[in-house]
């Protein structure tokens, strides 16, 4: 390592939670200056769901003790990035900040405040280490983004990119460390309440658990990933998203993985890459249209008339619709704080189109409870299904959850795992719901809330009177 100089430089975290491929911290290492490892609990940590922020407590409490076994310490303040920066600033004479960007656009605009701010201070350099490639690097043939998936993955599939960086051997520390809260006074388990220590067996927070995890999936699932990816009854899947969504894996370090196993002749291999590249889409989405987190993408949607949150939302919520699919996707997310890609589709297309709820409601919910929460993933993916995004499958695309569930989970073995108390799942999830839901004892006894036929029909008509009066255009193909 070169020799120290003696005025450090920042490394403020946000969700790259992680040393390894980690450009920040790799120029951080570059300039050779003692390193400030910095979070702060900004107004858009204080806006997170019970869950994600849960989750980011456990992703600092190991990124935090990952840097200690290197000597160094991470640095935890709470208030207004420009405040606290300017703060750290005063008190170690740092020199330089690096931090990777986000694209939401809080998260730009705070960016941008902090550069505008602070550049008179010290050298501050953004990078890349949340996405494969920025969101602005693609274009369409007439200089627009794409609004449609699978052009934008012919467009980045072949691009080039670097190989992923290790983690540092050694970190230069600073001679002293400025002040530091401690993660268990901001209390981010507070709101999870029965909920963390049932959660709590079915996460893998950290560098290693990530990698470890990729490893699996590649040495085990990866082959047969295209076929499988759709079983809820299966572990097919690399449950990668929640150590994407802390930054504790870098896309570009599953890409790499899952591009070695393509060469290897890996049959699903390819498939993963699309779905990571359905990612980047998603934060392309956001980047050059960022009302998708909020509003129907497609205007012509705002005069649909989706039904506010009501009654029928909050048995959705509790897995208590008498529909048992949607019943055990809704305790699989209550219970693991995930839940698979199929599941998240059924449920989504049952709220939005068999009980005719808003999608924002759904969203919302979701935002509550995943360990994998993420804004982009999780708009993209309600409108997607809800039908007003753009590349949406069409609203008249109408799920039917028991013959999806007759596909996806032939025997049952999904349902029972969340719904029949013979098995750990479904009895935590009584553990960690709220008493006040006063669940029923069997959901599966529960007649449904709404007959498939006329809930769908009814889907139809308003989708038919909405069309007719002129609001939209058939989806883009
Ligand atoms: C209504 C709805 C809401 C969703 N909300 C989220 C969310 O909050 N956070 C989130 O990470 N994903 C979300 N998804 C996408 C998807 O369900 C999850 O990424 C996936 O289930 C994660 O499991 P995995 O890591 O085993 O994925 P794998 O199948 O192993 O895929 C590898 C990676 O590709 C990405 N990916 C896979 N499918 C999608 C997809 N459809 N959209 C975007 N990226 C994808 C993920 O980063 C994932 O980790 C949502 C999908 C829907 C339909």
């Amino acid at each position: 390592m070169p020799a120290p100089s003696v005025s450090p430089v920042i490394v403020w975290f946000r969700r790259d939670l992680r040393l390894s491929d980690n450009p920040a911290v790799a120029a951080a290492l570059k300039d050779g200056a003692p390193i400030i490892f910095l979070f702060i609990r900004d107004q858009i940590v204080d806006d997170m769901g019970a869950c994600p922020s849960w989750r980011l407590g456990l992703a600092l409490d190991k990124l935090g003790q990952r840097i200690a076994d290197l000597g160094g310490q991470l640095i935890l303040r709470r208030g207004a990035p420009i405040a606290v920066l300017r703060e750290v600033i005063a008190q170690t004479g740092a020199v330089g900040l690096h931090y990777c960007r986000d694209y939401t656009p809080q998260a730009i605009a705070r960016d941008t405040d902090v550069k505008a701010d602070l550049s008179t201070l010290v050298q501050v350099t953004s990078h890349n280490g949340q996405l494969l490639f920025e969101p602005w690097t693609t274009e369409t043939g007439a200089g627009s983004f794409y609004k449609v998936y699978t052009p934008f993955w012919k467009a980045v599939r072949d691009r080039d990119m670097d190989d992923p960086t290790p983690a540092p051997a050694q970190i230069p520390i600073p001679e002293s460390q400025p002040d530091s809260e401690t993660l268990s006074d901001w209390g981010f388990d507070a709101s999870m309440d029965r909920g963390a220590a049932v959660v709590l067996k079915h996460t893998h927070v950290g560098e290693a658990a990530a990698q470890e995890r990729l490893r699996y999936f590649i040495d085990n699932n990866i082959g047969a990933y295209k076929a499988e990816r759709d079983r809820m009854d299966i572990d097919a899947t690399s449950r990668l998203s929640e150590n994407l969504t802390y930054g504790e894996i870098s896309p570009r370090q599953m890409w790499h993985a899952g591009r070695q196993a393509m060469q290897q002749g890996a049959a699903g291999a390819e498939h993963f890459l699309k779905e990571i590249v359905w990612r980047e889409f998603a934060y392309h989405l956001v980047y050059h249209s960022p009302h998708i987190l909020s509003s129907n993408w497609r205007e012509g949607w705002d005069a649909f008339p989706w039904r506010d949150d009501n009654a029928d939302a909050e048995k959705w919520r509790r897995g208590e619709t008498g529909e048992p699919i949607v019943d055990a996707a809704m305790r699989e997310m209550y219970v693991t704080g995930t839940m698979h890609n199929r599941s998240r589709m059924i449920v989504a297309s049952y709220l939005t189109k068999h009980l005719m709820v808003h999608w924002k409601v759904g969203m919302d919910w979701f935002a509550e409870c995943l360990t994998d929460w993420d804004p982009a993933s999780n708009a993209m993916g309600w409108q997607w299904v809800a039908g007003c995004g753009p590349d949406a499958s069409p609203f008249f695309r109408v799920f039917n959850p028991q013959t999806q569930a007759e596909k996806f989970d032939p025997i049952g073995v999904y349902r029972a795992r969340f719904l029949d108390a013979a098995h750990q799942e479904a009895r935590d999830f009584r553990a960690a719901s709220p008493r006040s839901w006063d669940l029923k004892p069997d959901p599966r006894e529960l007649p449904p809330m709404v007959d498939l036929k006329e809930g769908r029909e009814r889907a139809l008509a308003a989708y038919k009177a909405h069309t007719a009066n002129g609001r939209e255009s058939a989806p883009e193909t």
